[in-house]
């Protein structure tokens, strides 16, 4: 968590969005926003008071009534236009989406076309699956009909990993479906979603009050679920507070999606093709610096042999740490400094808990940033299922290496070594294997040969166990989430 800033001249204090028109906050609540490649602070983020959370949802309520009459030919050309002003801006998102995270360019590059890809479904969809279905004479002279109707103000709460792709897993779906929204920015990464804000407001020209943005932490969450004209709550984020907030909801009475942390099991059978494999798996682990919920954090190898762990680490070794603006950069920064040392005190826990550390991190630095939150890669072996380092979700370039015997034992461990559900990958090349991993890892992602299992955006993300709280999942799923059937029976 940012600390608290003292006072209100820094530099790009960011705004609000309410009804159409930016407002200065009246907050004296202040947090900085950093480009934490250069360790500097590059926004204040004024935490949204109580009267703004209710001015956004009572504008976006106020909106409702002309966005969802209004014929779904007409909104779809909305996100048309967004497709192609996100397309317009997408080099210029990609590199505040990496100076505000950490990640690379070539990441947030990949953020930039998931987003899009997003906004492309959801224009993709809207005219099918957003159909109701009827049927004739269900008795004589009895017709049924269903139709969906969009429901109202639904609030997009967000995380610090993902800062402009997460909200587009709920954005375009809600908007084209009819719904009006309240997006909440993670309060670390802010500053990409507030220019993606501007690019609707400005140029996709959004109808006042159908987008509407404010910032802060739980306080404002918790009033956006509390207020009456908010009909459900999109969430992504750790698990600790995804229960809180699925429990807010299901107090208030609140539809919700709610998304958790995860902690991913990448199995290595005796038949990997190494050579393939390896880039995969590197991948899979510190990408995005390990911030990502589709992270490989244990490496469970079937495999009786010291030579995955040998190619392991000396590919990570190799990675290249710094600024993820510079073209020679593989893996960027910590997020944060807690962020950094909260993975610093877990490679002490792995020392102090037995694990073999074989590739130690803590010592990367690069010389422009002295005050970059820099992290390499580290690599602990011989990790045992009951050690920290193998159950908690760590959330940076840490991977544990696990040794077990068959694949049921790695199915085990990843069933039962702790209860996220999120990914599991299998690295093979038998079809057996695959398919027994396919059909009895309990996680919502299944990668086969795939160190980062992300599903299109014109299929559900999925997440299970505490990974997941709720029925339908981002992406696709949210058609029925954002609507609701209604049925009409009829005799003439
Ligand atoms: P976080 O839980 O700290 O914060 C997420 C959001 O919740 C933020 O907008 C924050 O302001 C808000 N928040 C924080 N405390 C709150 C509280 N007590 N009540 C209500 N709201 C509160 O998560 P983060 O650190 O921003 O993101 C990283 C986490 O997100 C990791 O655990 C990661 O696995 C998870 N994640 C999951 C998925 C998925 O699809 N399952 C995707 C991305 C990230």
């Amino acid at each position: 968590m940012p600390t608290r800033m003292a006072s209100a001249q820094s530099p790009d204090r960011l705004q609000l969005l309410i009804g159409g028109k930016w407002r200065e906050s009246e907050s004296q609540d202040l947090h900085p926003a950093f480009n934490p490649a250069e360790g500097r602070i590059m926004a204040t983020v004024p935490f949204s008071t109580k009267d703004e959370v209710s001015h956004a949802v009572s504008a976006a309520d106020g909106a409702f009534a002309s966005w969802s009459s209004m014929p779904i030919t007409d909104r779809i050309q909305f996100l048309f236009r967004m497709k192609e002003v996100l397309e317009n801006h997408a080099q210029e998102l990609a590199t505040l989406n990496t100076e505000n995270h950490g990640k690379t360019l070539e990441e947030s590059r990949g953020d930039v076309r998931r987003t899009i890809e997003n906004v492309e479904s959801a224009i993709s969809i809207a005219y099918t699956l957003a159909k109701g279905t009827s049927l004739d004479d269900i008795s004589p002279g009895i017709d049924e009909l269903m139709v969906r109707e969009p429901l109202g103000v639904f609030a997009i709460v967000c995380p610090f990993n993902f800062p402009i792709m997460i909200p587009f897993w709920f954005l375009p779906y809600a908007l084209v479906l009819g719904d009006t929204v309240v997006v909440k920015p993670s309060e670390i990464t802010p500053v990409p979603m507030q220019k993606v804000a501007e690019l609707l407001h400005e140029e996709v020209k959004l109808p006042p009050g159908v987008l509407n943005l404010v910032h802060g932490g739980s306080e404002v969450v918790e009033t956006l679920i509390g207020l009456p004209a908010t009909k459900g709550v999109t969430f992504v984020g750790s698990t600790a507070v995804a229960r809180r907030v699925y429990r807010l909801a299901g107090e208030n009475g609140k539809r919700a999606i709610v998304n958790g942390g995860a902690k991913n099991n990448i199995v290595i059978m005796p038949d990997a093709d190494l050579s393939r494999s390896i880039p995969s798996i590197v991948s899979s682990f510190f990408g995005n610096t390990g911030q990502r919920c589709l992270a490989g954090a244990n490496l469970v190898s079937v495999r009786g042999d010291k030579e995955l762990l040998n190619k392991f680490s000396k590919a990570s070794s190799s990675l290249r740490i710094g600024n993820g603006m510079s073209p020679t950069t593989d893996m960027g920064p910590m997020v944060t400094k807690a962020a950094e040392e909260r993975v610093r005190s877990y490679v002490q826990k792995g020392i102090d808990e037995g694990g073999k550390l074989v590739v130690d991190g803590r010592h990367a630095s690069v010389n422009e940033y002295p005050e970059g939150f820099y992290l390499g890669t580290t690599i602990f072996d011989d990790v045992s299922p009951s050690m920290s380092i193998a159950r908690d979700e760590v959330f940076g370039p840490l991977a544990s290496v696990l040794h077990v015997e068959t694949l049921e034992d790695a199915l085990e461990l990843v069933n039962h070594g702790t209860n996220y559900g999120n990914m599991a990958s299998i690295f093979t090349s038998s079809g057996r294997a695959a398919r027994e991993f396919r059909r009895l890892a309990n996680a919502g992602n299944i990668g086969i040969n795939i160190g980062v299992a992300a599903p299109s955006a014109f299929y559900p993300f999925g997440g299970m166990r505490d990974s997941f709280f709720g029925v339908l999942h981002p992406q696709v799923d949210t058609v029925d989430f954002f609507t609701d059937k209604k049925i009409t029976l009829s005799r003439w």
